[in-house]
This record gives C-alpha cells, sequence and structure tokens, in this order.
C-alpha cells in the first residue's frame, strides 16, 4: 500500500492560519504586534530572495516586518550597533541576520550579539544550551527541526517509547531534531539514535527506525531495503541533480531530490515527505511561530 504523503505545504499553511489568529489576539488583548527585523549586508541574490519570502510571510501575518538594508561594506562594528540597537527596541521581538555575511565580518561574533530572547532562529548557544536543558528552558526551537516535529505530530504519529532514527549529526538539524525527540514530553520521548559517516550498518540502524529522520545531503542516500515497513520518513534532504524547465514560468529551474529514493519508499513506508513540499515550506512557518512566542514572552513579562 502507498505511505500517506506528510504535505509540508498544507501544514505550514494550517499553522500560518492559527498564528493570524493568535496574532490578532495578542493585539487585540495587549496592543503589542510581533515585531520581526531582517538585517541584509549586500546583495546576494538567493539572500535577497530568502529575505522578501521571510518579509512577505511576516506581513501576511500581521507582523510589524522590518527589512534593514545595509550595504556590502558595512564596517562589523557598526553591525554590531545596529544589532545593539534592536536588541534595547522593545518593539522588536525576533532578529535575523541573513547569512552569508560578507568576508571582513565575523558571523559568529555577529550571531552570538542577538539577545538570546530574540534569536528566533534559535541558533545562538544559549538557546542551544537551553533546548539541551529541556523543559521550561526551551525558549525557541532551531526552525527546520521544530518544523521536522511539528510534521510528526501533526502526520498523527506517535512518539512516545518510539525508535527514531537520525542520518546526519549537523548543528542545524541533526543534532538539534536528535535533542527534541528525546526530551520528555508530548511530541517527543523518543529513543532516539544519531547516524553519520562513522557509523558501521547505516542501514541496520535505519532498519530498526519507527521514524526515520533524514538530513545528509546526499541524493537517494537511503534505499528502500533500509525501511521498516509502516515506517514515517521524514526526508530533509534538498539536493539539486540537474534543471529543467518550468510548465509554470517557461524559465529554468532547479530539478531537487531528497535523500530518500521517494517512489520506491512510498511503496514501504506508512507515512513520507515529499522533496519539494515536505520540510521545506516549515522553516519559515517555525520562524514566524518562534517570533510569536517571543512578542508573547515580552507580554507576559509586562504583566
Ligand atoms: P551537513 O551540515 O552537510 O550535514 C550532513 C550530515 O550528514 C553530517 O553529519 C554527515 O556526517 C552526514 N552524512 C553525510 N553523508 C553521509 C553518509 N553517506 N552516511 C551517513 N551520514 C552521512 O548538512 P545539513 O545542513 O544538516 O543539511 C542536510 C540536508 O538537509 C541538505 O540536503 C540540506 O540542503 C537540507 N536542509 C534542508 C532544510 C529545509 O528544507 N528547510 C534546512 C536545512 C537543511 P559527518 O558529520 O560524519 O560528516
Amino acid at each position: 500500500m502507498s505511505a500517506k504523503i506528510i504535505s509540508g505545504k498544507d501544514i505550514a499553511a494550517e499553522i500560518k492560519e492559527e498564528l493570524k489568529k493568535e496574532v490578532e489576539e495578542l493585539k487585540a488583548s495587549t496592543g503589542i504586534v510581533p515585531g520581526l527585523v531582517t538585517i541584509l549586508v549586500g546583495a546576494d541574490p538567493a539572500s535577497i530572495s530568502y529575505v522578501t519570502a521571510k518579509g512577505k510571510t511576516a506581513k501576511d501575518l500581521g507582523f510589524n516586518s522590518i527589512q534593514d538594508d545595509q550595504s556590502e561594506d558595512l564596517k562589523e562594528d557598526d553591525l554590531l550597533a545596529l544589532i545593539d540597537k534592536y536588541n534595547k527596541d522593545d518593539s522588536i521581538h525576533g532578529i535575523l541576520v541573513q547569512l552569508p555575511l560578507p568576508k571582513h565580518i565575523d558571523e559568529k561574533k555577529v550571531l552570538n550579539a542577538i539577545d538570546p530572547d530574540k534569536d528566533v532562529d534559535g541558533f545562538h548557544p544559549v538557546n542551544v544550551g537551553r533546548l539541551m536543558i529541556g523543559g521550561d528552558e526551551v525558549k525557541f526551537l532551531p526552525c527546520t527541526p521544530a518544523g521536522i516535529q511539528e510534521l510528526i505530530i501533526r502526520s498523527g504519529m506517535e512518539t512516545n517509547g518510539a525508535e527514531v532514527v537520525v542520518v546526519g549529526r549537523s548543528n542545524i538539524v541533526g543534532k538539534p531534531i536528535a535533542n527534541i525527540m528525546l526530551q520528555k514530553g508530548a511530541g517527543a520521548n523518543s529513543t532516539v539514535t544519531v547516524v553519520h559517516t562513522g557509523t558501521k550498518n547505516l542501514d541496520e540502524h535505519c532498519k530498526r527506525a519507527d521514524i526515520l529522520i533524514v538530513a545528509a545531503g546526499v541524493p537517494g542516500l537511503v534505499k528502500p531495503e533500509w525501511i521498516k515497513p509502516g515506517a514515517c520518513v521524514i526526508d530533509v534532504g534538498v539536493n539539486r541533480v540537474g534543471e529543467k524547465i518550468s510548465e509554470k514560468t517557461g524559465r529554468k529551474i532547479a530539478i531537487l531530490k531528497g535523500d530518500v529514493d521517494f517512489d520506491a519508499a512510498k511503496e514501504i513506508a506508512g507515512s513520507i515527505t515529499p522533496v519539494p513540499g515536505g520540510v521545506g515550506p516549515m522553516t519559515i512557518t517555525m520562524l514566524m511561530k518562534n517570533t510569536v512566542k517571543s512578542a508573547k514572552m515580552l507580554a507576559e513579562s509586562k504583566k
């Protein structure tokens, strides 16, 4: 039987509708409007398109969305001063610095300068530590892993006691999603294994997974016979494997493939995310969710 397809597009749309309502309620009860600033240094075309997409989503949800464009030759000290200004601004609840930054600026120094309570990307070492501790300490989960957890929960998959195998140990996907799934509590409480290039018998680990999360960046790495029948498969991989002409626009677009052989895997898995249209649409949505959370935290602190 063919697997249930977990649509990140649909789930992201559902969450955005919920957020819109939360924003309206917050505004009505406290007068607070979630404020998100995106700082773009330079004019890298890919960065411009990411920043534009974030700004548009924020506006659609009713946020106060600011895009702060800075020139390529902005000095590091001036960028740090700008972050400090937004750190102190009560109308701003989330600060994003679009990466990559020009080579003369130390990215780590800049990201660490963001107030952890406005770090809606969830990558500040303080927020990484908070996730490690778990429970009430957690403020912002990093967006892609948070999106993965939402996909698992909203697809109806039982996580309590489930065998979760994560392929990949990067700081942005593998490690945080492993940490999220082993937390004690609803939507997690799983038994987690993390595998990587040093792992022996990768296939044997994958075969045990009730929930298999693959974030390796290797097209077709996970073979269909590595999947336990009925498992939930979350394919995070986004790999450009060629180009094609879009039927919609007539322009050249990338052909994207995941880390799992989707067509064969869907005949074995119980549920599976497609690429594109699976994890991808969740990342910006979770960024918005974090910003609403940040605004609510500020409202709470003022009571
Ligand atoms: P990354 O930093 O390159 O990390 C890849 C991880 O996979 C590493 O831990 C690596 O192991 C492991 N790995 C690579 N090849 C392997 C193999 N043959 N066997 C076992 N493990 C292997 O990548 P990332 O940033 O986590 O991203 C992973 C994928 O997810 C990419 O395709 C990326 O484009 C995609 N992604 C998508 C989204 C989204 O949809 N929103 C967001 C982020 C990432 P070692 O540590 O041993 O090298």
